[in-house]
């Protein structure tokens, strides 16, 4: 055999299972098609962020003057998007090349093409055979038009792909999808100028996140400007109209541009998994906890294997996948797995909402912190949010957090860490955290959950 491990894909799940594989001794290849980074890096968490952080500052220098400071011409003052676009570009190429840079730093064979399976343990790359012990599918996902949607006329659909790359603020923008995509490019286009309806076909926006927490944070985005229908179910779209049903009724919006935001699907073009034999669970590759498809040497991690689309869940199950091919047998707690939304003021989440933990769990206690009590929001100027857990109202041990306010997407690794050791409220609020801090209302919504908070009534 050429190596003892590939990798195909080089999104941040395959990278990083390639460096492992490398650290644990392995002779690894890793092969990639397009761009190293994947989604992720490329049309994904990085150049969305980079977005909303010129979306941040766009607001903050608007409401300056609430912070004392003066002399900004509010009036005129307005985003470039040709320098947005440049400085995005140059955030994503520094990622890219750090990439390639600890690839070949940790000794990772790095081969461009597209890899095709010929059989379970070669594969081809253009011209090239690459023959290996163990493989590692890290092909990633692809944006999806949905066939249920039907298009008519001249449409202008994009999809986050070419959302990312807009030179111009559209005036109106309607999002077909409330999910984390759509309510994200929601809050950047509303922030930066567009007029943004969104339509979502639960009567919820971000389903996986706690009903009280998404429904604050649509009314923050309401009052913003966006707007929402919920329980909208979008039928086609015809020229500039989006055609949906309400409560049996059909409306439409009109809208410069249009986003397709209802999820992405498992990519395996051109791959030949099939042929080999690796079985699907619809366009997905099926996996056990442990990541490994049917077949004993071929492992599937990150979005390839339709569990959890998320970054940090690729890189994640890469490392675990790689482990367990050097002799392991760890698997992934799915129900562990933070997932975060960057709009101002952030959601960051983990574990159950309160509705699953009262179908799942008989004795179910809930606390709740306000950030219009903690101190740091107020001297951050937005008192907007909540901070509420979820736990077990016998053994007090945590199965939900959901925080909702400034900075929380660089605070959930704290209940990450928690659950994963399998601490109990008690131990957070036993934790010092430090002040002022939006943290110490992650203790405060503990204390609230077994008794009272200290400072709120
Ligand atoms: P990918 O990143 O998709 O990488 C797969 C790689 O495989 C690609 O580079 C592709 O070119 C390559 N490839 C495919 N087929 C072959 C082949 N046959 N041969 C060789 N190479 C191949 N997640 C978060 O956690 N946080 C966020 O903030 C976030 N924001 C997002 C914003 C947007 C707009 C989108 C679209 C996604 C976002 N995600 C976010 C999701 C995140 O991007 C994905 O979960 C993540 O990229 C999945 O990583 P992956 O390694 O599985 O696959
Ligand atoms: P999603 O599954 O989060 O949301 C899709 C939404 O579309 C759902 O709420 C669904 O009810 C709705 N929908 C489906 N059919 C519809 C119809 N006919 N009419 C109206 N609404 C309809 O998918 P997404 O937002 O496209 O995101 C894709 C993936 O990318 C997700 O897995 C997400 O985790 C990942 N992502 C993560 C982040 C982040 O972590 N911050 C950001 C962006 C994307």
């Amino acid at each position: 055999m050429d190596y003892d491990i590939t990798v195909i894909g080089g999104g941040p799940g395959g990278y990083e299972s390639a460096i492992k594989a490398a650290q644990l001794g392995k002779k690894v290849c890793i092969v990639e098609s397009t761009h190293f980074g994947g989604v992720c890096l490329n049309e994904g968490c990085i150049p969305t962020k980079t977005l909303i952080k010129t979306a941040n500052v766009f607001q903050d220098a608007k409401t300056a003057n609430k912070f004392a400071v003066e002399g900004v011409d509010v009036e005129n003052i307005k985003v470039s998007m040709q320098k947005l676009q440049k400085r995005k570009n140059t955030v994503v190429s520094q990622l890219v090349n750090g990439v390639k840079a600890l690839l070949k730093g940790n000794k990772v064979t790095i081969v461009e093409g597209k890899a095709v399976f010929v059989d379970k343990n070669t594969i081809v790359v253009g011209d090239k055979k690459i023959t290996s012990e163990y493989f590692v599918i890290a092909t990633g996902s692809n944006t999806f038009m949905p066939p249920f949607i039907a298009q008519e006329g001249k449409t202008n659909i994009i999809t986050s792909k070419e959302a990312l790359d807009l030179d111009y603020v559209p005036e109106t923008m309607a999002i077909i999808g409330g999910g984390v995509i759509g309510v994200e490019f929601a809050y950047i286009l509303s922030r930066l100028g567009s007029k943004v309806y969104v339509l979502e076909l639960m009567d919820k926006i971000l389903p996986m996140v706690d009903e009280e927490v998404s429904n604050m944070a649509k009314k923050r985005l309401s009052s913003e400007g966006t707007t929402f229908y919920t329980g909208a179910k979008v039928k086609k779209v015809s020229g500039n109209n989006v055609v949906y049903e309400l409560k049996g009724k059909e409306e439409f919006v009109t809208a410069d541009v249009v986003l397709m935001a209802v999820g992405r699907t498992p990519n395996t073009d051109g791959l030949n998994a099939e042929g080999i034999g690796i079985e699907f669970n619809k366009k997905a590759i099926k996996t056990d906890n442990s990541l490994r498809t049917n077949i004993p040497n071929i492992y599937a991690i990150g979005d390839v294997n339709g569990k959890v689309m998320l970054a940090h869940t690729a890189s994640h199950e890469g490392i675990i996948a790689v482990e367990n091919i050097c002799g392991e047998n760890k698997t992934i707690s799915y129900d562990k797995i933070p997932s975060c939304i960057y709009i101002d003021p952030e959601i960051a989440c983990i574990g159950l909402t309160e509705a699953a933990a009262k179908e799942k769990y008989k004795n179910v206690k809930v606390g709740k912190f306000p950030m219009v009590a903690n101190g740091k929001s107020l001297v951050e100027g937005d008192t907007e949010g909540i901070f509420k857990v979820i736990i077990d109202g016998e053994s007090n041990e945590i199965l939900g957090v959901h925080l909702y306010g400034k900075h929380t997407t660089d605070m959930i690794s704290e209940i990450a860490l928690a659950m994963t050791l399998e601490a109990t409220a008690d131990e957070v609020i036993g934790t010092i955290h430090p002040h002022p801090t939006v943290s110490e209302a992650v203790a405060e919504a503990f204390m609230a959950s077994v008794g009272k908070p200290i400072n709120w009534l």
